[in-house]
């Protein structure tokens, strides 16, 4: 092993260094439930009640958790959140996406509805890296879609449909990386969809999303249209399969055994106030921090769009952060990079429900230690 150009001492390091805004820290309990889990479903066939009866968990556990509606349905499939902008691109937008895009994540969305030969050109309202761009009524829309929390920027969106809106215009809202960590009224959203790799502390691989009536009255009506569709993109698939606690082809059982722990997790301390109460503290903890440091400062100017659970904190000019991060990654501190195309002196935080508030104390008190020894 190098020798740490500077050396933390013992006391001050966190518990668990996993910081990072998604794969995050996944909890050594779930570790431990995966492994008791693991005969009786790891290896085993999908369509058999033992890993249906996890995907029913999950989809139970998923709809308690966020307060689904009734009639509003937890779907799944293979394929990550990005997998699901591709479904949704076939099966939820009729003629016309409008957008709204202030980051890389919103922004893919956008690309890949604008790129469909199917559809007409989207709209995309854009702002600014560090800022909100909001989607206004659009009467030439079938669907909005914006990100609950820009993961490449750390700003939050509220999660309500634009003033006018039509029934027939669907929100689709990507959840990814805040779903389970920040209260929300499930019937803003059309789509609510995430995957489980970030606040659910599992594995990558798979898409979920609560859909609501109309969008799978959507769903269905494309469907049944003369649109060709991918058979592994068609969110029709996917209806029909999760309604019988199935994924068209073989999903990562491990990652919904993961995320299955969790939700219970979750549950056992209180839901998702419990889960968005963590994550607001540690986050309430970092952008205090940054405030009192006079080399640092939160990337997001306007605080009401500071996002709960990633935290962009900008460095001095003076202050390099790749040195900064190196320091960390030496003595097991982790993960704290700004999003690659972002290009800025930062570091950014994943602070999911999963951390330990304490930890996020002791990550504050390591990036001081480091910056007092680089200086
Ligand atoms: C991570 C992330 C994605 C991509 O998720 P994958 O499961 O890796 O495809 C999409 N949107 C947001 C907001 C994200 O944070």
């Amino acid at each position: 092993m190098p020798s740490a150009s500077v050396l933390i001492p013992p006391h001050l390091l966190p518990a668990d260094g996993r910081f990072g805004s998604g794969p995050s820290k996944v909890r050594a309990a779930q570790m431990d439930a995966l492994a008791a889990l693991g005969p009786s479903v790891m290896g085993t066939s999908h369509r058999q009640p033992p890993v249906r009866d996890l995907v029913a968990r999950v989809r139970r556990g998923v709809a308690e958790l966020l307060g689904a509606p009734e009639g509003h349905e937890v779907v799944l499939g293979n394929g990550g959140s990005t997998s699901f902008w591709d479904a949704a691109t076939f099966s939820l937008v009729r003629t016309l996406a409008s957008h709204a895009a202030h980051g890389e994540f919103s922004a893919k969305f956008a690309a890949a509805t604008s790129a469909a030969p199917f559809l007409a050109d989207s709209h995309v309202t854009r702002a600014e890296p560090g800022t909100l761009a909001t989607v206004a009524y659009d009467a030439d829309a079938d669907v909005y879609a914006w990100a609950h929390n820009e993961t490449s920027t750390g700003v939050v969106s509220p999660v309500v449909r634009p003033a006018g809106a039509t029934p027939d215009q669907l929100t689709l809202v990507d959840a990814t990386s805040i779903a389970g960590a920040a209260v929300v009224d499930l019937r803003e959203a059309d789509a609510y969809y995430f995957a489980p790799q970030k606040v659910f502390g599992s594995d990558g691989g798979l898409w979920l999303a609560v859909l609501s009536p109309a969008a799978i009255e959507r769903v269905a009506r494309i469907d049944a249209s003369d649109r060709w569709i991918p058979e592994s993109l068609s969110v029709q698939q996917a209806v029909t399969n999760s309604r019988l606690d199935q994924t068209l082809n073989t999903p990562a059982v491990a990652t919904l055994a993961l995320l299955a722990e969790q939700l219970d997790w979750f549950a056992d301390h209180g839901g998702l106030a419990w889960a968005a109460g963590r994550s607001r503290a540690s986050s309430d903890h970092v952008y205090a921090w940054a405030q009192a440091r006079d080399w640092a400062s939160p990337f997001v100017a306007d605080p009401a769009h500071r996002s709960p659970v990633v935290a962009t904190i900008d460095l001095d000019p003076a202050i390099d952060h790749t040195a900064v991060i190196a320091a960390l990654r030496e003595n097991g501190v982790l993960d704290v990079f700004p999003y690659r195309k972002l290009g800025r002196n930062q570091l950014r935080m994943g602070l999911f429900p999963a951390v330990d508030p304490a930890d996020v104390e002791a990550l504050t008190a390591c990036v001081d230690y480091v910056v007092e020894r680089l200086a």
